[in-house]
């Protein structure tokens, strides 16, 4: 199976319809003709829902039938509350207070949406492939339950498309490390076209990770030391570990960008705010709550960094910036995404897991 996300006749933004239905002959057939067939109304919303009809199993599907809110019994708009809401790291039972729904409800929204932000992700990662030129990592920490508890995400960052690669929670150690390198080599299908450049703190664990997982890829490793005294910063060393000087050009000698980042979502979500009471009180919650971080920054949000000043050019009427989310720059997507997109996305089950990392 092979999946052409630019399929002028997908009925969504990326993804190629097909027969989502586990019965029908044609499940998940790409062959198959898909057309809209109709809206029907909700009990829950305004807005109707749209149906789809499959022309080789001859029966008629609802755009949701791919979706893990399916029959959760929500409207679109409760949806993307939610995912909003999770996405600042508010908790469940805040979020039921503003919507009037039972907590438990919103504990099984919030897991459906941050789901579905992975797979969808996933997806699009393998089934495009990412083209890697310089990469940053660096770890972000919160308290775990109780103070005795640290829990630690490690975060990958292409810097020049300020796209948020993956991440991985664990502790500090190379076990996360390790995990964080696999997973980003698995979202590498088609290997590094070219040169890596990787920049890291001086945790040890990248050192071997990255030894141990890009064996066969064509990289250099600097390694940005900072001395602090009494919380000060007293002076930024560089250790080359793999490579020559030479490779790393203009503004490359630094773990900046990362560290920019990390101070967005600082800001952002509630749980990560640095000395205060409101730590995060679950971990599983706290990872879909990442994955939908994920999902809209990449996707959703514009990043002001990345937008084109269209000043001084010949078309007239034209609005001064075009605008970029990190997803566009990466060449994953043409237009920003809303929440609704991925709501609906047609994933197949475990569509990345089509794609193979065995050619590299
Ligand atoms: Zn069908």
């Amino acid at each position: 199976m092979t999946i052409n996300p630019y399929n002028p006749k997908s009925l969504h933004p990326l993804f190629p319809q097909f027969c989502p239905c586990p019965d029908c002959p044609y499940y998940l057939d790409l062959d198959n003709y898909i057309t809209k067939d109709g809206t029907y109304p909700v009990k829950t919303e305004a807005q109707r829902r749209q149906r789809l009809y499959c022309h080789g199993g001859k029966h008629r599907f609802s755009e949701m039938a791919y979706s893990p809110l399916f029959g959760h019994h929500g409207s679109f708009s409760e949806y993307t509350q939610t995912a909003k809401m999770s996405s600042y790291g508010l908790s469940c039972d805040q979020i039921a207070d503003v919507l009037e729904r039972d907590p438990r409800t919103i504990l099984q929204w919030q897991q459906a949406l941050g789901q579905k932000s992975q797979s969808f992700h996933l997806a699009l990662c393998t089934l495009i492939g990412l083209t890697l030129t310089f990469i940053q990592m660096d770890e972000i920490w919160s308290y775990l339950k109780k103070k005795k508890r640290q829990m630690w995400f490690f975060i990958t960052l292409e810097a020049r498309t300020k796209f948020w690669v993956n991440f991985e929670l664990g502790s500090r150690t190379g076990h996360t490390a390790n995990r964080l390198l696999k997973r980003l080599v698995y979202l590498m299908p088609f290997g590094f076209a070219d040169f890596l450049l990787i920049t890291t703190d001086k945790l040890a664990a990248y050192e071997r990770a990255i030894a141990l997982y890009l064996q066969k890829v064509r990289y250099a490793y600097l390694q940005i030391v900072k001395q602090r005294k009494k919380k000060r910063l007293v002076t930024v060393k560089e250790r080359l570990v793999t490579g020559k000087e030479s490779d790393f050009g203009k503004k490359t000698h630094n773990t900046s960008y990362i560290e920019r980042f990390n101070l967005t979502l600082r800001q952002k979500v509630s749980f990560l705010n640095r000395k205060t009471l409101g730590y995060c009180k679950n971990q599983k919650s706290a990872q879909w709550v990442m994955w939908l971080n994920l999902f809209d920054y990449n996707y959703r949000q514009f990043h002001k960094s990345l937008r084109q000043d269209l000043t001084g050019q010949p078309v007239k009427f034209q609005s001064r910036y075009r605008h970029f989310t990190p997803a566009m720059k990466m060449g994953l997507t043409s237009t920003r995404l809303e929440w609704r997109d991925l709501i609906v996305a047609p994933i197949a089950p475990n569509a990345h897991e089509f794609v193979t990392s065995t050619d590299l």
